[in-house]
């Protein structure tokens, strides 16, 4: 409040008495040295220093005080409010110093510290087995196709022979993902690599060598030896003049390649709608090479003494399934057959168990990062 423009005696006001004045900027100086923080600080600096502080309110009160009152007024403030001005500087820089030494002892990186304290990753197994497989094939004049995992039920099932009422269409317990409606074909999760054979037929000219390896889906529990998601390697030969013997030697090929010179390889026969006729492959155990069998006081436990092991399934394609792919079956024939990655990866590498390869465990993979 102003004084009465008659009475200017600046002791009557009471913002500006040398006491009252005195007690506002001992109690910012002390408010000040309490501030235990920049932000509890900055708090302090706008409730002693700021626009609406005890200080710069009476400084206002000076410009109603009479010219001879004014200046004594305006000392004693004037004072009052760099007094606290400086406090605050010299406190922001005590307060900035200690954080910054704070932050360097809080934030100091030890380089003397290992460096590689977290373990690397490493790419799994599964994947660096299906590679070697793949470039087996491909060494041979192979090319790599691929199809999609969620896959139409007509590239799944129809087109491969499966008719809707095949007993094989409900033996492949499959993840159904859409209905079929209106005429369109439903789609499933894919339950073999085998709807990439009439994909690359549709999309390749002839004649086709294509290897197509890839995840597959079918409703089993995960146990030590099945898994829901799964992996194949499909392979496909259509051209003129193509016979099973063809078969034999690049299913032999492979063999060899993967596990070594003259390995034997031995079709027993088998079904698949999709192929006529077809055969289970086995092919000589790489450990004992037949030397277990019969053989209790040494035995092996690859093949688990039986001297064979079974890789996959194979066959000359169905002329059927190359009618639905469009092609001419009075001038070209083929054959395809699908290996189980998964179980390739198992009698390779001695893996026992099924859940070691989807669990996800880093060490698993590790393992085998040098060896494959
Ligand atoms: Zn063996």
């Amino acid at each position: 409040m102003s004084a009465p423009n008659n009475s200017y005696d600046p002791v009557e006001v009471t913002a500006l008495h040398p006491d009252e004045v005195a007690r506002m900027r001992d109690e910012a100086l002390a408010a000040i040295a309490a501030a235990a923080s920049l932000d509890e600080l900055k708090e302090v600096r706008l409730a002693h220093a700021g626009d609406r502080s005890p200080l710069a309110l009476a400084n206002r009160e000076i410009g109603a005080l009479p010219p001879a009152a004014k200046a004594d007024a305006g000392k004693r403030v004037g004072g009052a409010r760099r007094e606290v001005g400086e406090a605050v500087k010299a406190r922001q820089a005590a307060l900035e110093e200690e954080r910054d030494a704070r932050v360097l002892v809080e934030e100091a990186v030890d380089v003397t510290l290992p460096w590689d304290r977290a373990p690397r990753g490493a790419r799994h197994p599964l994947t660096t087995i299906a590679e070697r497989m793949t470039d087996i094939f491909v060494g041979m004049g192979f090319e790599v196709a691929e199809g999609p995992e969620v896959e139409a039920e007509w590239f799944n099932f129809d087109a491969l022979n499966f008719l809707p009422d095949h007993p094989a269409r409900t033996m492949q317990d499959t993840f159904f993902v859409e209905a079929p409606s209106g005429g369109e074909s439903g789609l499933v999760l894919r339950t073999h690599t085998s709807p990439v054979q009439v994909r690359a037929l549709l999309d390749r000219d002839l004649p086709v060598y294509v290897v197509a390896p890839g995840r597959t889906f079918r409703t089993d529990e995960l146990d030590a030896t099945h898994s829901p998601v799964f992996h194949q390697l499909e392979g496909l030969v259509v051209d003129e003049g193509i016979t099973l013997a063809h078969l034999r030697g690049a299913i032999t090929a492979f063999v060899q390649g993967m596990f070594g010179s003259g390995l034997r390889t031995r079709f027993r026969p088998s079904y698949f709608p999709f192929t006529e006729p077809s055969a289970e492959v086995d092919m000589e155990c790489f450990v004992c090479r037949g030397a277990s069998v019969g053989r209790p006081e040494a035995p092996c436990r690859t093949c688990s003494s039986e001297g064979w092991i079974e890789i996959g399934g194979c066959g000359v394609v169905n002329p059927r399934v190359l009618t639905a792919a469009g092609v001419d079956t009075d001038r070209y024939s083929g054959w395809a057959f699908g290996l189980g990655v998964e179980r390739t990866l198992m009698f390779a590498r001695g893996v026992k168990d099924m859940r070691d390869m989807v669990e996800g465990d880093v060490r698993f993979a590790s393992a085998f990062e040098r060896e494959i």
